[in-house]
Parts: structure tokens; sequence; C-alpha cells
């Protein structure tokens, strides 16, 4: 009956179901995204506690299911559903959003809604566990990656609490875990393209000095044509004899980063990192 390319695992707990909708804190005023209702086992808790639900749902006849349920309800007039791809719909305003994830959307729909503007208030989802655990490592933790970097540059990001398998159905492989982002607002005032452009090349090897990732033909010839087409475009004269490996050289070691490693790095490092880079007219994209 489900629909794994989808991943259409629904959430048969009812506490499980309304501690995440407890966990969102709505007020009566809100409006809530929630993406991938499926057949409403969240949808209808948030429906009693919020405004208006616009809910996203890929599959039509999960989409029908979920009208059918609510509609003999007081709720029905607060529900809105957005039909298709939530990775293709222009987000609409909302203030929290809620959802039990597709899994195979985790990474985009996460800084969909980080990047998404007016910013929310917070957003409470589900994740497998090991994602969940990506986000909110710190620097020094075996899974400190790029994804903890982005997400944490944009928002806190807190575990809630674990959800078993058997709490699915059909139940999936893998663990899951509730995880809260409460976006920074204002929003840290960083190019995203720009910004994960460095991190790309910072976690290439996280254990390595960054020193010697930036030290690699290709990351130099990469970033030296950047440099050259943004001086051409701004009309910066570029110096003579430029040797662009010993400018990069010096750059790093002007803010001591020589012997410094991304798994160690934390926002405060990347952001020095990236301005000393751009001071210096050399771009991440
Ligand atoms: N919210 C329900 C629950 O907790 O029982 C269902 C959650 S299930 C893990 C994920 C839901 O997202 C499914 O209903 C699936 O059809 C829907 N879905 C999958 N990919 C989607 C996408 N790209 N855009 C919108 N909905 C999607």
């Amino acid at each position: 009956k489900f629909n794994k390319d989808l991943g259409q695992h629904i959430l048969k707990n009812p506490l499980v179901a309304q501690g995440i909708v407890d966990k969102a804190g709505l007020k009566p005023s809100d409006v809530v995204l929630e993406v991938g209702p499926g057949t409403g086992n969240l949808t209808v808790r948030i429906l009693a506690s919020s405004r208006k639900v616009i809910a996203c749902e890929a599959d039509p006849r999960l989409a029908a299911e979920l009208v059918k349920r609510v509609q003999e309800t007081e709720s029905a007039k607060k529900l809105e559903i957005l039909h298709g791809d939530v990775m293709k719909q222009q987000l609409p305003y909302f203030d929290v959003c809620i959802s039990n994830t597709p899994y195979q959307i985790s990474s985009p729909l996460t800084f969909k809604l980080l990047l998404h503007r007016p910013l929310f208030r917070c957003a409470v989802l589900m994740f497998q566990r090991e994602f969940a655990l990506r986000l909110i490592a710190r620097p020094g933790d075996s899974l400190y990656c790029r994804l903890s970097v982005n997400c944490q540059l944009y928002c806190k990001v807190t575990h809630i609490m674990k959800v078993g398998k058997n709490n699915f159905k059909p139940p999936p492989k893998v663990e899951s875990s509730v995880v809260k982002l409460v976006p920074y607002n204002p929003p840290p005032p960083v190019n995203f393209e720009e910004w994960d452009g460095l991190l790309r090349i910072a976690f290439l090897r996280k254990n390595k000095q960054i020193r010697s990732n930036f030290m690699t033909n290709s990351i130099l010839q990469m970033l030296e044509n950047n440099y050259k087409t943004y001086c051409a475009e701004n009309e910066i004269p570029i110096e003579n004899n430029l040797n662009f490996k010993e400018k990069v050289d010096k750059l790093i070691a002007s803010i001591s980063f020589q012997d410094k490693r991304a798994s160690k790095m934390d926002i405060d490092d990347f952001l020095k990192m990236l301005l000393v880079f751009n001071q210096n007219n050399i771009h991440f994209c």
C-alpha cells in the first residue's frame, strides 16, 4: 500500500505524534507548514492547536485520504493542501514547520527551510538518526561535517527525542530522531554559495590541515580562475608575476590557520577564513 520511493512510513504511535506537535510550542495564531502529511496522524493534532495548516503532499492518493479524514471535522476550513513535490514549490509564509520528513530529501529540505524568508520561528523535524546526529555534531565529534556547520550557521539545533523503527508502519530500515531548529534572527550576513564553497574545500579531507586541501592543483586552479574573473569584472588590477599558490598560503598564515583542521574548526573560524579570502578578492563561487 505504501510507496517506498516517497519514504512513506506512517507514524503509528500516537504518543510520539503528540510529542512532536507539543515540542513545536504552537500558538493558536500560528500558520504551520507540514511536509508530507501522509494519512494525517500529525496533521489532525497540528490543526487542533493552530490557525492554519498548509500541508504539502506528493502523493495524490494520500492527499485525498487526508482531505477525507478532516472534512467532517471542525478543522476542515483550516487545512490547505499543496499538491506535489515540496522541493519544487515556492513555500508560502509559515510560522512553524512540522514534518515526519521523507528521508531522501532531508538535506535539500533542511536548507530550503533555512534559506526561506521571512524566517520561521521553529521547525520540528523527524529525520533518520544518523542525519540528525550530523546536524547536531560539534567540532571534534566524529560525525562533524559540512552539514553540521551549514546548519549551525543558520540555527540553533537540538535533539528532541529518539524514535525507534517500530513506531512506523511499515518500519524503516534505520532508527529515527526528532530535532528542533530555531533560526537565528537576524540571519548571519553570509552568502550561502560562498560559504558552502569554502566548506566544500575544507571538508574534502576534514582531518588533514586545511592548508593542504587548498594547496592541491585543482583547487588552486579553480580559485585562481575565480580571482581573475572577479578582478576583471571589478576593474581591480592583478599583481605582476602573480604567484597564486603563495598568495593563498600567505592568507592562511596571516590568520595563523596553518595547522587548523576542519574537523576541529567552529563557525567563527570558518567565518574568519571566508572574510580574509573575500577581502583579498578570492571567491568560492
Ligand atoms: N506525516 C505522515 C506520518 O507521520 O505518518 C507521513 C510521513 S512519511 C515519512 C513521508 C510523507 O511525505 C509521505 O506521505 C510521502 O508521500 C510524502 N512525500 C515524499 N516525498 C515528498 C516530496 N518531495 N514532497 C512532498 N511530500 C513528499
